[in-house]
């Protein structure tokens, strides 16, 4: 992201962020103070709402969504340097080919201008001494030919090479800017720009499309007593858990700390709520054991809010919806889905 404001102004944005980064318990390291400094600078509208929110709610920043945040916010900028970085050393392997093959044109050029003049000078010769000359003047000039055209294969192979490994190297920059490290799941960033396609395909109502949030119970207390640690693999046992229960079309991403999200698209809200149903019933299903001890450390549950997109409305109510769906689950008991208000029986299903 590029700043362009005067260094005081620089100074009274940099001052502000340490001091909220102070009374928050931040720690004041670089990603954590490009959070803070983008938020007072009021470069990214998106970011200032975001952290607004997390603000009146009284949400403790802790190390997790610091991470979130830096990872939402400013993954991307940072992925697209690493791209443009990329794209730079391509265009650049590019030219140096066609410049390469430009060369060898001009050295063809002349080499076969050579063998025609020589040629020429054979048809006419009756000197067996000249026509050794000109034999070996062919010869000579074949063979630097020849080291040219090595040097130049070497130097397209070269140039290919380094052509292959930026192309993979881009790849892996956008397949882990959209990943979601600890899960392997689609991140947040990916889950933000595949909502919206999806939201853009269903507006004309023409096809049905649903979200499912999904959020594990009591996870706070699995990791006060059985450590971060196993509250981690826990979190990787619900995301495989997600890719078990969707299929093709179907999107889940870790939305954040301990909720998932799933978008389902040409899937109306009877079909969200049976695959709401799934993923409950199959988390609450898997055994949790500590490998170490072999202790059972119970079953895991999930509460589950589900909602259908009305055609028209912004991907932040759809988004709204399902976790208001997704509060009443809570609220009603825990592991359970709950339908939103609008749809039908609001029924809660459970077994
Ligand atoms: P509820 O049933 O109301 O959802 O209760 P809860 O304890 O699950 O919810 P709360 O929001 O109070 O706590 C969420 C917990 O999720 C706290 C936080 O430490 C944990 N958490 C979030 N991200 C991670 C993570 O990446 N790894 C681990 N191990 N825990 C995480
Ligand atoms: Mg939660
Ligand atoms: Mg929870």
């Amino acid at each position: 992201m590029a700043y362009h404001e005067s260094s005081e102004l620089a100074a009274d944005y940099a001052k502000a962020a340490l001091a909220k980064m102070a009374a928050l318990n931040v720690v004041p390291q670089p990603q954590n103070f490009e959070i803070w400094y983008c938020y007072y600078a009021g470069t990214n509208p998106e970011l200032k709402q975001t952290l607004d929110v997390i603000l009146r709610k009284k949400e403790k920043f802790t190390e997790v969504l610091n991470n979130e945040l830096y990872d939402r916010f400013f993954g991307l900028s940072h992925e697209a340097a690493e791209i443009q970085k990329a794209s730079d050393r391509i265009q650049s392997a590019v030219t140096r080919v066609l410049e390469y093959l430009g060369d060898s044109n001009s050295d063809v050029s002349s080499y076969g201008e050579a063998l025609e003049t020589m040629s020429g000078k054979i048809e006419n010769e009756t000197d067996m001494g000249a026509l050794r000359t000109t034999v070996a003047s062919i010869l000579a000039e074949t063979k630097r030919m020849a080291v040219k055209s090595r040097k130049l294969e070497g130097q397209l192979k070269s140039a290919t090479d380094e052509i292959v490994e930026l192309h993979e190297h881009i790849q892996y920059i956008r397949q882990e800017a959209t990943t979601d490290a600890l899960t392997g799941l689609p991140n947040r960033k990916h889950f933000d720009d595949q909502l919206k396609l999806s939201i853009q395909q269903a507006q004309d109502g023409k096809e049905a499309l649903c979200l499912v949030m999904a959020d594990i119970d009591h996870f706070k207390k699995f990791n006060d007593n059985y450590g971060h640690l196993l509250g981690d693999q826990v979190l990787w046992l619900v995301a495989n858990t997600l890719i078990e229960c969707v299929k093709g079309r179907d999107i889940p991403a870790r939305f954040g700390g301990e909720e998932f999200v799933v978008i389902l698209p040409r899937t109306n809200i009877h079909g969200a709520k049976k695959v709401g149903h799934e993923i409950r019933t199959r988390v609450a299903s898997k055994k949790v054991i500590r490998k170490a001890t072999g202790e059972d450390l119970g079953a895991i549950t999930l509460s589950l809010g589900v909602a259908q997109y009305h055609p028209g409305e912004t991907v932040e109510s759809l988004i709204q919806r399902a976790d208001n769906a997704l509060y009443r689950a809570k609220n009603q008991g825990r592991n359970q889905v709950v339908a939103e208000a609008s749809y039908d029986s609001d029924v809660a299903m459970q077994g």
